[in-house]
């Protein structure tokens, strides 16, 4: 089955986040709304939305405000839906990162097409993103696979989801309990003995020689990082 994409609405006009909620529902896209830029803010965090659509007057400010604190942390495409139609607002916008422009009002037809072409940019970025190289290691989170040299790997899901933490870490310290709340829940944050294990296990399989490891360094007291360069 195919994963349903998840759009967040950034709309305070409670007729057109009706006419929004119709059409993308009924293109099986699953919606949230947020009337604000603070509850846009908040959303983003807790719902991870995998496309924005986001109208630019909004009772606590211009949705230009959301969309230039959200650049400082994400990439998720934005597509902006505004009455606006002056060039410069148009520029202006891609400027500061939006995906796309609608001009308000805009037809089902062409939202649609609008949200499809953002959604599979999008994609292709996470795709291009998401394969990891150091060294002959190659981790390719897109696919879940790993391989060293031309040889594809065989690790457990516990193995390749530490791995893969690390991975995406981009070679910073990821902590033991953070390690353990994502692969194990959080009930298990204090089961670092959990990690001696499961990473003895992965470096046996992705280094040469596991007592003196090149990809994955042990910071004592603190976590495991992977050794980027
Ligand atoms: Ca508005």
């Amino acid at each position: 089955m195919k994963a349903v994409s998840k759009i967040l609405i950034v709309e305070d006009d409670p007729h057109i986040v009706h006419f929004l909620r119709s059409a993308l529902q009924a293109a099986h896209y699953s919606i949230d709304v947020a009337d604000s830029i603070a509850q846009a803010l908040e959303r983003c965090a807790d719902y991870r939305p995998a496309l924005v659509v986001l109208d630019l007057g909004l009772p606590d400010g211009d949705g230009k405000t959301f969309l230039k604190t959200l650049r400082s942390f994400s990439d998720i495409p934005v597509l902006i839906l505004s009455a606006r139609n002056s060039e410069d607002e148009i520029v202006g916008c891609l400027d500061i990162g939006a995906d796309d422009y609608c001009v308000k009002p805009v037809g089902v037809p062409e939202l649609l097409a609008r949200v499809r072409v953002a959604l599979r940019h999008a994609s292709v970025m996470q795709q291009r993103d998401n394969v990891i190289q150091v060294d002959d290691l190659v981790i390719d989170l897109f696919q879940r696979r790993v391989s060293l040299g031309q040889q594809e790997l065989h690790l457990t899901p516990k193995e390749y989801d530490l791995l893969a933490l690390l991975a995406q870490a981009n070679g910073k310290v990821v902590t033991h309990r953070r390690l353990l709340s994502a692969v194990w829940g959080a009930e298990f944050v204090d089961h670092t003995h959990y990690l001696r294990i499961y990473m003895g296990n992965l470096r046996a399989k992705i280094e040469q020689n596991p007592a003196s490891p090149r990809f994955v360094v042990t910071e004592p007291g603190v976590g495991y990082r992977l050794l980027i360069e």
